[in-house]
């Protein structure tokens, strides 16, 4: 009797997983595409959290292809980690939010090194055929140059290490060396039977690990926003790996999603900041000593300072204002202040609009962020490119606590460390206040000859401080 031929019947769970798996992913590219402008990074937030929710509950019900045996133990694991999160999130001040995400990366890598070597030593499990042992390879190797990359990167940010680039002889070299020997052990650790072939996968993690503390150690402190994407993109690009070897669609798209994007951002910060994007992939960014030494020119001259009572003067004959905030606006929590006195200011028909420079304060977006929590209205907030031409025909231009980032040497001095990292051109205004708690420099180290120009006055006090006191001037 002829046998009909055999019909494939999904099981209900397969077809639950695979749909949910192509919901989250359209979420989280909807969260991607959310968190694109200021207007929809909430809801954007909110596509990610349901996506990733919806992520793990379809794990935890349909299963993976592989085993759930210890549910309770994933639970608990989900529940700690859970925790952990929250706490860190509501604890981490904005101006520490770079150090915390550097801190997220390590963990990203470090579990992709964990799930590599459980998948290699998992008896009869994945790292049976030669393609999938290059999948652990892969996901072992950029996972152990994100974790240690990110740890340096953190305790360069927190001040823990010094922001200096570490230039050691010959550096390229040793790097080259470094990834040619890990990128060579793939052939054995790919062929050798069983485990055989663990000396190797060791010898690897070994190396990939110093790669990664050399290739961030290389950059200074002032480039540490590019790495610390740079890093977002190896995170996502080891995930993806890790999504390979388990055969977890969504953990490619995600990690995909998270590599590109990072990497995409990195590129508009190293564009924004006039480096080379190779640069910080090979580590070394910003490390090229320019010719003078690389501590930028000493500024010779005097800082005049002015009052409170004057600025008021010179704010209630202005027409055109611009705010330039700083990490110092982050630091003293002024965003508020600065609204009242917008608020104060257009109500009496001065147009008021702010300058934010692509890596004001200490994260991409800083300002954004806090002038949105301020609610101050989107269409007075421009980019640098937007408003970089309007600065000569502005009447008074309020600088509250930024330096490196109107700092005009770098455009006119080639031994500073910022020299070519494109600024916001305050100084072509007509007069230029800028408050900030002493005569000390920003984030790079370095002079400021904005301080000492004929036109520019120096109000020393604590952004905060002095907003409020300036409010309080203007309303009386
Ligand atoms: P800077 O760090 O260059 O300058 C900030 C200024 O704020 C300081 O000179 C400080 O002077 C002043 N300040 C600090 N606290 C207060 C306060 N409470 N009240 C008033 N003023 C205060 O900041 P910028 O925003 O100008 O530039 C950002 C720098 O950070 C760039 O070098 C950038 O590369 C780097 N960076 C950027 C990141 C990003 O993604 N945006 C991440 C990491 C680094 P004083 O002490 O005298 O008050």
């Amino acid at each position: 009797m002829p046998t009909s031929p055999e019909v494939f019947v999904p099981n209900a769970m397969d077809v639950f997983k695979t749909l949910a798996w192509v919901i989250a992913g359209v979420l989280f590219i909807s969260s991607l595409r959310g968190l694109a402008s200021q207007e929809t990074a909430r809801r954007g937030n909110g596509y990610g959290i349901v996506g990733m929710v919806l992520a793990i509950v379809a794990m935890l019900v349909a299963g993976s292809d592989h085993e759930i045996s210890t549910l309770s133990f994933l639970i608990g694991a989900l529940a700690i980690g859970a925790t952990v999160g929250v706490v860190m999130a509501q604890r981490v001040a904005m101006t520490a939010m770079p150090e915390m995400v550097a801190v997220l990366h390590s963990f990203v890598g470090l579990a992709a090194v964990l799930v590599g070597y459980a998948a290699y030593l998992e008896p009869g499990h994945a790292g049976i055929d030669p393609a999938e042992r290059v999948e652990i390879w892969l996901d072992v190797l950029i996972g152990a140059i994100t974790f240690t990359g990110s740890i340096v990167a953190f305790l360069k940010l927190r001040g823990s290490v010094s922001g200096k680039p570490l230039l050691l002889p010959g550096r390229h070299l040793a790097n080259l060396l470094m990834f040619t020997a890990s990128l060579g052990m793939v052939v054995p650790f790919a062929t050798m039977a069983g485990t055989e072939a663990l000396p190797f996968l060791l010898g690897m993690t070994v190396l990939a690990c110093i790669l990664g503390l050399h290739l961030v150690a290389a950059i200074g402190g002032a480039d540490m926003p590019v790495v610390v994407s740079m890093l977002n993109s190896y995170s996502g690009w080891t995930a993806a790996a890790a999504g390979f070897m388990l055969n977890n669609n969504l953990l490619i798209i995600t990690g995909a999603l998270v590599g590109s994007s990072g990497a995409i951002l990195s590129t508009i910060m190293c564009r924004a900041m006039n480096r080379s994007i190779w640069s910080v992939i090979f580590g070394g960014f910003g490390a090229d000593v320019p010719a003078g030494g690389g501590n930028g020119a000493k500024v010779e001259g005097d800082m005049t300072e002015t009052t409170i009572d004057e600025l008021t003067e010179e704010l209630r004959n202005a027409k055109e204002v611009i705010i330039v905030p700083g990490f110092g606006m982050a630091a003293a929590r002024a965003q508020h202040a600065v609204r009242q006195l917008v608020d104060i200011l257009r109500k009496r028909g001065v147009n008021t609009r702010f300058a934010i420079h692509p890596v004001a304060g200490r994260l991409p977006g800083h300002m954004n962020v806090l002038l949105a929590e301020a609610s101050v209205p989107y269409d007075i907030v421009m980019e640098m490119d937007e408003i970089n031409g309007d600065f000569p025909n502005t009447d008074v231009v309020f600088v509250v606590g930024a330096n490196d980032i109107v700092n005009p040497a770098a455009q006119t001095d080639n031994t500073s460390p910022i020299y070519g990292m494109p600024v916001l051109e305050v100084w072509k205004a007509k007069r230029v206040v800028v408050l900030k708690r002493s005569r000390g420099a920003g984030y790079a180290g370095v002079d400021n000859p904005l301080f000492v120009s004929p036109t520019t006055r120096m109000l020393f006090k604590d952004a905060k401080a002095g907003m409020e006191e300036l409010v309080a001037k203007l309303m009386a």
